[in-house]
């Protein structure tokens, strides 16, 4: 057991409302994060690209790559940049669980501005390599995928979208060898639970969207009608 599996509960029992970034009280908001620090964090304002959610700065409906490219998804939407506060709260979410309420709820908030919730069906996490996923004790992206199902009243797909092979960092590639590298990575046990559905594919962190593609198009393979991309950050 990982001795911050022990220390953290004791810490939070005896400071339950301290800003998880700066310290200060958090005026028991049950989010960890004082207001302060949740102001800061920069969400992503237009103009920015229509399928990826990356900001252009120049303005335009779509980035270069997107224009170039046909995804199987709708488009991707992204709370925020990875930079600052947000980077920081996403990095220690690996390791703090109690994180999800914060960072679900700004999830949620931009879910509602850019979709209409009617539109979807139901809720699918990335799922995690069985290597890290032994390393941690939990994905985080399912914690938020189940936030989300909760808070919009849907349904939540867990175990049925598989990562079956184990990748490299997909950090470590370029945009080629990612693509490449998650070659057939996924694998869906029984398509018939995604058959003519409208699903949001759930993620912390989306770089070159590599991997929201590649789990789009094994969904689609499926027969899912059309899926959403919910990211925390855009990379
Ligand atoms: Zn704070
Ligand atoms: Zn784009």
């Amino acid at each position: 057991m990982k001795i911050s599996k022990i220390i953290n509960p004791v810490l939070n029992f005896f400071f339950p409302d301290v800003c998880i970034v700066c310290g200060e009280d958090t005026d028991k908001n049950n989010l960890s994060v004082c207001r302060k620090c949740l102001n800061k964090i920069e969400f992503i304002k237009p103009p920015y690209c229509q399928t990826c959610f990356l900001p252009l700065p120049d303005g335009g409906a779509h980035c270069w790559q997107c224009r170039k490219t046909k995804y199987h998804f709708e488009k991707v939407i992204a709370a925020g940049l990875y930079i600052g506060i947000l980077r920081e709260l996403i990095l220690k979410f690996k390791e703090k669980d109690f994180l999800k309420m914060a960072l679900g709820n700004l999830l949620v908030e931009v879910l509602v501005k850019n979709i209409d919730i009617n539109q979807f069906d139901l809720i699918v996490a990335v799922p995690l390599s069985k290597k890290k996923e032994f390393g941690r004790d939990y994905n985080q992206s399912q914690l938020l995928a189940e936030l989300l199902a909760d808070k919009m009243n849907k349904e939540v797909i867990s175990g049925n979208l598989i990562r079956v092979k184990d990748t490299k960092p997909q950090f470590e590639l370029s945009r080629v060898e990612r693509l490449v590298n998650l070659k057939d990575a996924f694998f869906v046990k029984d398509p018939s639970v995604f058959k003519n559905k409208n699903i949001v594919l759930v993620d912390d962190i989306a770089t070159t969207c590599s991997t929201l593609e590649e789990c789009s198009s094994v969904l689609k393979n499926a027969g899912a009608k059309k899926v959403f991309c919910a990211v925390l950050a855009r990379d």
